[in-house]
């Protein structure tokens, strides 16, 4: 339930525990969602765009993921429970994702990044089903998105930064009942 609006933003109430039994569930069902994981910079940005902000109320789960946003609804005299950041979220869901078999698409970073990422993947969670995966420098979006439409991998992990990995998801996650989140950096994280 999306309850705390700080900055203009609705937040989703959940702390990370519960986003993550969440989206286990959602999983399992093969519901359709879209998770915005939105920092100070998102906040700030959207703002200033409506057609960005639009975007970020149509997503099913808008996690606070920066301390000031915490700080922020705590002055307002409504709460969140606690910074839920993108990254930890990915691991918890590639965690997820190795102990269930779970399939996913990594979309996003320079391809030498994504290629380092995807062999640490390979190797931390050997039993995830990699259902694709492209570096997130293109032009034609057509062989990606039907790439992710044939396989309907169960998440879809799209680091483009923002604005545009939002965009891209709010365009396309109708095409394939997956768990579709942007996650900004992560995978140059992982990359090490
Ligand atoms: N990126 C991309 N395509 C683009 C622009 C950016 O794949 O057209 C990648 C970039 O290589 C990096 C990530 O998106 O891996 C952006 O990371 P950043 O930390 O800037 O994202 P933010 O956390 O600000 O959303």
């Amino acid at each position: 339930p999306k309850e705390i609006n700080v900055l203009g933003i609705n937040f989703t109430n959940i702390n990370n525990k519960e986003l993550i039994s969440q989206l286990k569930i959602d999983s399992h069902n093969h519901s359709n969602r879209f998770i915005v994981t939105a920092n100070p910079e998102i906040v700030l940005y959207a703002r200033d765009n409506p057609k960005y902000l639009s975007i970020i109320e149509s997503a099913d789960y808008t996690i606070a993921d920066g301390i000031g946003i915490i700080k922020g609804a705590k002055i307002l005299n409504t709460p969140l429970p606690e910074r839920v950041t993108g990254f930890d979220t990915l691991l918890s869901l590639l965690t997820f994702a190795n102990e269930n078999k779970k399939s996913i698409y990594f979309l996003g970073a320079k391809s030498e990044t994504l290629d380092k990422a995807i062999k640490k993947i390979k190797n931390d969670y050997p039993n995830l089903e990699i259902a694709g995966y492209h570096d997130g420098y293109f032009t034609d979006d057509s062989d990606i998105v039907t790439e992710i439409k044939h396989n309907k991998p169960d998440f879809v992990f799209v680091a483009l930064g923002f604005p545009k990995q939002e965009f891209f998801i709010s365009k396309y996650h109708n095409l394939s009942p997956s768990i579709w989140m942007g996650v900004g950096g992560s995978f140059d994280v992982l990359a090490g």
